[in-house]
This record gives structure tokens, sequence and C-alpha cells, in this order.
């Protein structure tokens, strides 16, 4: 007899993050291989009204902590409420979208409940000894399985990586009040206000052409051709870990295991290898075309259409021509 899965239910301002759901779907899945119950743990206050959607995309039990001194997120509160309820219940596996949130509340309650936690899944599956199997990316554009074998099993995946499973309506489940106890000193830290950042130009996660540069564009100055091919589209602009870590472009513009998961109609690489770490962030896109000098760039293996040449000649031919074909249409 195993434990529960169970889907830590991300909401924002009680409106639940898609990645939640998508985690559901994977969640149904591996509760069927162990033959046991999926369920939700929803923290917040007045979220309660969120449950019933929950059990509409596959939750057969949803715990609700409600308090309002959980209407704000704060990391060590929301991990504690969390590893207190997993240490009461039991659940075998623990899954969290990778959102900054999320990142810190599967560490935070990884430590608490002294158990492993694996960050960035690109897939989630139960071996034959009923471990659940977890698989991320490694080098050279293979991937490693990670097994713990302590319980809860607790993993992370990021928004877009698993299949929006199907909303039903008729769907039935259970909701759990828990009583939520927080002592006055307790948090230590308490947020006081959340602001969110108004993104520039068009948002990377709903765009559909993404444009993204590598370390072939050898400078921030080298991203300026980038920049103006995406104004004739109307695309955004991603890019490469390295291209990041030089602060070519902004650090939420990583493309990746470690950065976004996009799906655009056109997906447009520019001077980048093609690492595993990368590809897996675009490769639900519908068109790739990548651009790279070396023919035997891994990039060319997932992409439809592949130019082959030194972007110092590519980009302006390519700007030059979808300026055209823009006039033209
Ligand atoms: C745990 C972990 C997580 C990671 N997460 C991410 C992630 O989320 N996102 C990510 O991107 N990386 C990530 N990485 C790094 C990843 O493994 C690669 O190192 C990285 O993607 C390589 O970036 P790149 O393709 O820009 O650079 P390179 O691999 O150096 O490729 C540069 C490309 O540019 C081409 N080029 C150079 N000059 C020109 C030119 N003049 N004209 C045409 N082509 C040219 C070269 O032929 C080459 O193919 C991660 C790594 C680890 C270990």
């Amino acid at each position: 007899m195993f434990g529960e899965v169970w889907v830590y239910a991300e909401q924002r301002q009680g409106k639940l993050l898609d990645v939640s759901l998508e985690l559901l779907g994977k969640g149904i899945e591996l509760a069927q291989s162990l033959g046991s119950d999926l369920a939700s743990v929803l923290i917040g206050d007045g979220i309660e009204n969120l449950a019933p959607e929950l059990i509409c995309y596959g939750a057969d039990k949803v715990y609700v902590l409600e308090d309002s001194r959980a209407q704000l997120y704060e990391p060590n509160l929301y991990a504690r409420l969390l590893s207190d309820l997993a240490r009461s219940n039991e659940p075998e596996i623990i899954l969290l979208g990778a959102t900054a949130l999320g990142g810190e509340i599967s560490a935070a309650a990884g430590a608490r409940l002294n158990t492993g936690v694996t960050a960035h899944c690109i897939d989630l599956y139960i071996s034959k000894e009923l471990r659940l199997i977890h698989v991320v990316p490694w080098l050279e554009n293979k991937v490693m399985e990670i097994i713990c074998r302590r319980n809860p099993q607790i993993a992370t995946a990021k928004p877009g990586v698993f299949l929006m499973p199907t909303r039903d309506e008729k769907r039935e489940g259970k909701v759990l009040r828990i009583p939520v106890e927080i002592d006055a000193e307790e948090p230590k830290v308490r947020t006081v206000e959340v602001n969110e950042e108004k993104p520039l130009g068009v948002l990377l996660e709903e765009a559909d052409i993404v444009i993204s540069g590598g370390w072939g564009l050898h400078s921030a100055g080298g991203f300026e051709p980038v920049k103006t091919l995406a104004g004739i589209l109307g695309a955004a602009v991603g890019g490469t870990r390295p291209a990041v870590d030089k602060e070519w472009i902004p650090q939420d513009s990583m493309i990746g295991q470690s950065g976004k998961t996009v799906s655009p109609e056109l997906f447009i690489s520019i001077g980048a290898s093609g690492a595993m770490h990368y590809t897996t962030g675009f490769s639900r896109s519908k068109v790739i075309l990548a651009v790279d000098r070396n023919p035997e760039a891994p990039i060319f293996d997932m992409a439809d259409v592949g130019i082959v040449g030194d972007l110092e000649d590519i980009l302006p031919y390519l700007i030059e021509e979808f300026r055209q074909a823009r006039k033209a249409a």
C-alpha cells in the first residue's frame, strides 16, 4: 500500500498556475502506477473555491490550509505548513512547479522532511521497484535518472514540461479543511505586499515567435540584429545560459532547463549549439529554425529548417528577407 501522490497547487492572488494543473496530469499517471490516490495541497486565504478546479483536473482529494496570516506567500511558513501536513499524512511523492516559489518551498520542505528534492525534471515515471524516477538533462545530450531512497520523494518541473490534462467537470473528489496553527512568533519574516514586475515587450511564454541567441553572438551588441529581427516579426527575445551569464540579455530571458519553457509557432535559434539543457526549453515549438556555423551542431538534429553559415552573413540576410516578406504580407 503506497502513500498518496501530492501536487502542491500554486496560486497567485487566488488564481491557479497552469503548471500545477500540468503536474496533476503527470500525477494521475504516477498515482495509477502505484495504485494510490492523487491529492493536491492548497495554502493561502480565501482559496477553498479553487479546490473543485483541482478535482476537475484529476485530484481525488484536496487539502485546504487557509489562514489570514498565510494570505501572502512567505517561504518558511508555506514550507512548514506543507511539511507538517506531509509528516502526518506520509505521501509517497510531492510534485511542485519549478517556479521561483515552488523552488523555495520544495527546498525548504525537503530539508524539514530530511529527504531529497530533484529540481527541474523533464520527465517522471515509476520504476519496476515502484520508486519515482526523476529524469533530468545531463551532459552531451544524455539524461540522468535519479532515485530518492527516502520518502516523500520530492520533484519540481517547469511550466510547459507536462501536458495539461483534460478538464472533466463531472469528476468528484473530497475537500479536506485542515486546521492551521500559526503561533504569534511565526513567521519571522512577513510579506507585506506583492508587486508583480510588468514585462517589457512581448512575453516569452506567450509569444507566437521566439528568437533565441547563444554564445555565437559574442557580445551584448551581437544581440542588436536579433532584436531588430524580433521587432520585424513581433517576436520575443530569449537566449542560452552563456548569453544570460554574460548579461547580454536579462536573467529572466533564459530558455531551457534552468530557464523558461516555451512552445511558440516558430522558434528561431541563433548561434547556439543545442545542448539538451537548452533544447528542453523549446522542444514543443511547432517549427524550429536554427542558424549555426557548425554543421555538426546538435541543434540541427531537432531543427525543422537549418541554415549553416556565419551569423555575420546570415543575420543581415534574414532581416532583409523577413522585412520584405512582412511588407508584402
Ligand atoms: C544543470 C545545468 C543546467 C543548465 N541549464 C541551462 C539552461 O536552462 N539553458 C541553457 O541555455 N543552458 C543551460 N545549461 C548550459 C548548457 O549545458 C550549455 O552549456 C549551453 O546551452 C550552451 O550555450 P550556447 O549554445 O550558447 O554555447 P555553445 O555551446 O558554446 O555554442 C555556441 C554556438 O555558436 C556557434 N557560433 C559561434 N560563432 C558563430 C558565428 N560567428 N556564426 C554562427 N555560429 C557561431 C558555434 O558553432 C556553437 O554551436 C545548463 C547546464 C547545466 C550543467
